[in-house]
């Protein structure tokens, strides 16, 4: 849909748009910002607050986005900010070690089983590229299996067939990734385990890890059918390959113990980002400690950052954590599940058909009646029906992902206001969703 179809509304966004367009390529530092699947101007947010954004015309949103995972706790929560303050007054990087970011690991390892050691990154994609080089490094071996649909950040070897941004623009590659960094990827179609054991019999001795998604997000969600992760681990195990699970986007937000947390399956290494940063740049990898022990400067696989284990992100990231109690996933979850419901009512009141996908508290609609298993069948949803139901939405005041192809994300903070504020907007999304037309 052109960005014509939709009136010039939002003045000041646009003027900043404009502003943007001129220094930056595309408008946006990340591309699913520029609101390019949805079309319209991309809203310029200029502060949080619990679960609403407003943006530069004033208008406020009850945020389903929360910064794309990380705010679980809702926008400027008093006590994060109150470390961030705390910790910015003593300086903001040292370049050194410093106890913030043993804190910080610590809590990850007391809350994550398979995590024997976890080295701190600024990213999620720092932190996939650096589990895979380290598999590599440690199998001896060259090849990745990764599964279409599934986005790791975008690591060149990772942008094949990969899901988020990739997905939104229908790009099946990314130019700048040469074919000797591709072609040591293979992808197959998620939630087959034949096509697993098929690769790993086709390349004996030579792959060095799978790496999924715990439960994918970025195709929306399209959680992994019972067994296929207990499927991959073994498979891994029975190979010689280690198994990398990315809880970059599921990592404590699915449960106190992210998506390991749900299913119990143990893999060798996984990565982290979003919710353990508390809005900051801080992600991490992490997972066996024989495995562990081969980075840098234990052992001989490179892996390092300036502003890795950054006092402030690490801050941030541990009085988010210490707040995650069992009782905030409840309210969470329940927050969730009430909004998954309204969704689900509305649009069945408008006869429109659609799947609404949940991994715990993530959740996501696909507008088809078909379930969704991978890749293919959710580009096979009507994606039109989306862009109407969205932009609806957001004149109501309710910000959703602009794709289709994205998780929807709530927090402690969504209380009854936002959640009437949903309820009010969702009868004429529905409506708008159901007069679609492509
Ligand atoms: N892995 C997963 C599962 C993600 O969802 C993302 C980002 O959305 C990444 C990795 C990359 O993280 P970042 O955007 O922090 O580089």
């Amino acid at each position: 849909m052109s960005e014509l179809a939709y009136p010039y509304e939002a003045p000041a966004s646009q003027a900043l748009f404009d502003r943007a367009a001129a220094v930056t390529p595309g408008g946006v530092n990340s591309p699913v910002r520029a609101f390019r699947a949805v079309g319209g101007t991309p809203r310029f947010m200029v502060s949080g607050s619990g679960p609403y954004l407003t943006d530069a015309d004033g208008r406020e949103y009850v945020d389903l986005v929360c910064s794309w995972g990380p705010m679980i706790l809702g926008h400027a929560h008093p006590e994060v900010i109150a470390a961030v303050q705390e910790a910015v007054a003593r300086g903001t990087s040292f370049g050194t070690p410093a106890e913030g970011e043993v804190a910080l690991a610590e809590a990850m390892v007391e809350r994550v089983a398979p995590l024997g050691e976890v080295r701190l990154v600024s990213s999620g994609t720092e932190a996939t590229m650096s589990a895979i080089r380290l598999a590599r490094g440690f199998t001896q071996r060259t090849k990745v299996i990764k599964f279409a649909g599934c986005y790791h950040g975008h690591v060149d070897s990772l942008l094949a067939a990969a899901g988020s941004g990739v997905a939104t623009f229908a790009l099946p590659d990314t130019p700048g990734v040469t074919g000797a960094q591709a072609s040591d990827t293979i992808v197959l179609p998620y939630n087959d385990l034949e096509a697993v054991h098929a690769a790993f019999a086709a390349h004996p001795g030579e792959i060095a890890c799978v790496i999924t998604e715990a439960s994918p997000g970025n195709m929306g969600v399209v959680p992994p059918l019972p067994g296929f992760n207990q499927g991959l681990k073994d498979a891994c195990a029975a190979n010689g390959a280690l198994f990398v699970s990315d809880e970059v986007m599921t990592g404590f937000r699915t449960s106190r113990a992210g998506w390991y947390g749900v299913e119990g399956v143990v893999p060798d290494l996984m990565t982290f980002g979003k919710v353990m940063g508390g809005g900051f740049p801080a992600a991490a990898f992490g997972g066996r400690a024989d495995v562990m022990a081969h980075l840098a400067p234990a052992g001989p696989v490179y892996q390092a950052g300036t502003l890795s284990g950054n006092p402030v992100a690490t801050a941030a990231g541990l009085a988010q954590l210490r707040l995650l109690d069992d009782a905030a996933y409840e309210k969470v979850d329940a927050v969730s599940a009430r909004i998954q419901s309204l969704v689900t009512e509305a649009l069945a009141k408008e006869g429109v058909a659609h799947t609404l996908q949940t991994a715990s508290n993530m959740f996501s609609v696909f507008f088809t009646d078909r379930p969704v298993r991978n890749y293919e069948d959710a580009k096979a949803q009507e994606s039109f029906r989306f862009t109407a139901f969205f932009h609806s939405l957001l004149s109501h005041g309710v910000y959703l992902p602009p794709s289709s192809f994205e998780s929807w994300f709530v927090s402690t903070a969504h209380d009854e206001r936002a959640v009437q504020r949903i309820a009010d907007a969702l009868p004429a999304a529905a409506r708008a969703a159901a007069e679609a037309t492509a």
